[in-house]
């Protein structure tokens, strides 16, 4: 586990009620899929945990300072419930945030046949990203099942479909 300050690159609307809020900052403590992350938010005693929905070196988004450039990346996906996930929703880019990382034991891929089911609902659906993502980077043939309560709060189906 590692408690690292984490900068907000971008924070948007996913779906009704849901965001998407990618950050960089050290991923290192990161090693499975599965895994989650403790927010510390200003004005509530408790940290809020939200699943890693992806992370690892990628490049810094386009129109943003040091666009292109190489970044660690954190991806969460969060629906706003009550007071936490309401501030996280008003949280703009440059927001400098205390996270614990490496949380949680995660999914060990080795152990996946050749073909896994991947079955998740709502805000069980992130972290079953980077899961898919991994276990078809070792090839698998992955079929992902997704569900929602209504069509307007679904999300991700065309990133698991990019994934193939
Ligand atoms: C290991 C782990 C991983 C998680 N990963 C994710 C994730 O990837 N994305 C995500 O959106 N959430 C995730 N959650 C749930 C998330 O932690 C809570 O939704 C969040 O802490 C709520 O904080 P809040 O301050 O907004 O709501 P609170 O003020 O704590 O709660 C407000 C009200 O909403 C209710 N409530 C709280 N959580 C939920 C919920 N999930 N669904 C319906 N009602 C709820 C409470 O009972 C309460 O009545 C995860 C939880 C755990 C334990």
């Amino acid at each position: 586990m590692q408690e690292r300050i984490f900068t907000i690159v971008s924070n948007e609307p996913l779906a009704r009620d849901t965001f998407r809020m990618v950050l960089t900052g050290d991923t290192s403590a990161i090693t499975r899929p599965g895994q989650f992350v403790n927010l510390r938010i200003g004005g509530l005693y408790l940290r809020r945990p939200i699943s890693v929905s992806d992370s690892g070196p990628g490049t810094c988004p386009a129109g943003l300072p040091g666009a292109g450039l190489p970044m660690d990346f954190l991806t969460l996906i969060y629906k706003v419930v009550g007071q936490g996930t309401e501030a996280m929703a008003e949280m703009g880019s440059d927001t400098e945030l205390d996270v614990l990382t490496g949380l949680g034991n995660g999914f060990d891929v080795s152990r996946a046949g050749g073909r896994p089911l991947l079955i998740g609902g709502g805000v069980g659906v992130p972290p079953l990203y980077k899961l898919a993502k991994e276990l078809t980077a070792r090839g698998c043939a992955v079929t992902a099942v997704l569900g929602f309560n209504t069509a307007d709060e679904a999300f991700y189906a065309d990133e698991f479909r990019a994934l193939g």
